[in-house]
């Protein structure tokens, strides 16, 4: 480990996170966002830390100053003090770390909300059919080479970001209510490493990406690509989880606005699986028939999708097979 490295995990068992020296890299609960699976990424080779929740970063001093901020409302001058108290091994023992029970501050989430909301109503409407400017261009056809038409884009009011790295910009959408923004990279390169970026303090959690109000059943797909690949094809009761586990709080809204029955089109591998699995805890579940090949709705043709569809409302109900 290199210095920056130990500091780094002596800042985290200073706020009682459990330290595993044995990796290089390790995830842990994040504090900063309500966090449910660990998602937040500790490097120990570089002595920096990401969350793939809420998009966070930086170095042991970053992470003292966000925990005493937001759980100690520390001020001034005192994060250096902390802060070296934490890395000449001290350990903070007033503090029990509890992600899922610490760290939801209301006020704190709804400014991040508010900036989100602005930043994506503020930036300019993009006509996806009709611009012709070169960098329209250039995102057109790479959501073009993906199978996405530029009225698709339109249709879900998708925006050209000022983000470099990550162009296209979607809103999200819950049941018509503004949830969060999500944009996706077109860099080959960046794809490998991060491709979506969500912003700061959007709660994957709570929100089901798509309208669900309504419907008698609604296909659940797990990624934003895969919901807009569905509605470009004209499914309009379509939900994106997000992740390929249902949370707590998207089967409760689907309960709540009266949907019993889902057709699970999670991704053809065995998360989608599992993930289906998990569903027929709640819903009467249908399994989506990919064809052969075919690892999720986001890649799917328009040929593929009529195949899937018309086996899948002929498929009988229940599991498919035991698992
Ligand atoms: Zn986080």
């Amino acid at each position: 480990m290199t210095s920056q490295a130990t500091r780094l995990a002596r800042v985290l068992v200073y706020y009682g996170f459990q330290v595993n020296p044995f990796c290089d890299k390790q995830k842990i609960l994040c504090p900063f966002h309500g966090d449910e699976n660990p998602s937040l990424l500790v490097d120990f080779t570089t002595g920096t830390w990401f969350c793939f929740g809420c998009n966070l970063s930086g170095d042991a001093f970053h992470f003292v100053e966000l925990m005493e901020k937001q759980f100690h409302n520390t001020s001034g001058m005192k994060f250096a003090k902390i802060y070296k108290e934490a890395v000449n091994g001290k350990s903070r023992s007033l503090i029990k770390v509890d992600a899922k029970t610490v760290g939801v501050d209301d006020a704190y989430f709804s400014q991040l909300y508010d900036e989100a909301h602005d930043y994506y109503y503020c930036l300019g409407k993009t006509d996806w059919v009709h611009d012709d400017s070169d960098d329209i261009s250039e995102l057109r056809e790479y959501m073009r080479s993906r199978g996405f038409m530029p009225s698709t884009l339109n249709t879900v009011r998708a925006k050209a970001s000022y983000n470099r790295n990550y162009r296209l910009l979607f809103p999200m959408m819950d049941d018509g209510e503004f949830k969060g923004w999500v944009s996706r990279t077109t860099d080959k390169e960046l794809a490998k490493k991060r491709k979506y970026l969500y912003n700061k303090g959007f709660r994957r959690r709570t929100t089901l990406v798509g309208n669900y109000s309504d419907y008698k059943f609604v296909y659940v797909v797990e990624g934003y690509m895969d919901w807009l690949k569905f509605r470009q094809f004209g499914l309009k009761n379509v939900v994106a989880i997000l992740g390929w586990k249902m949370s707590k709080e998207q089967i409760a809204k689907l309960k709540d606005a009266g949907v019993a029955n889902v057709v699970s089109a999670l991704d053809n591998d065995k998360y989608g699986i599992q993930g289906t699995d998990y569903l027929h805890k709640f819903f009467k579940v249908k399994r989506f028939k990919f064809c052969k090949g075919v690892k999720d709705p986001g890649e799917m043709t328009k040929v593929q999708f009529k195949e899937s569809i018309d086996k899948t409302l002929r498929s009988s109900n229940g599991h498919s097979g035991k698992h």
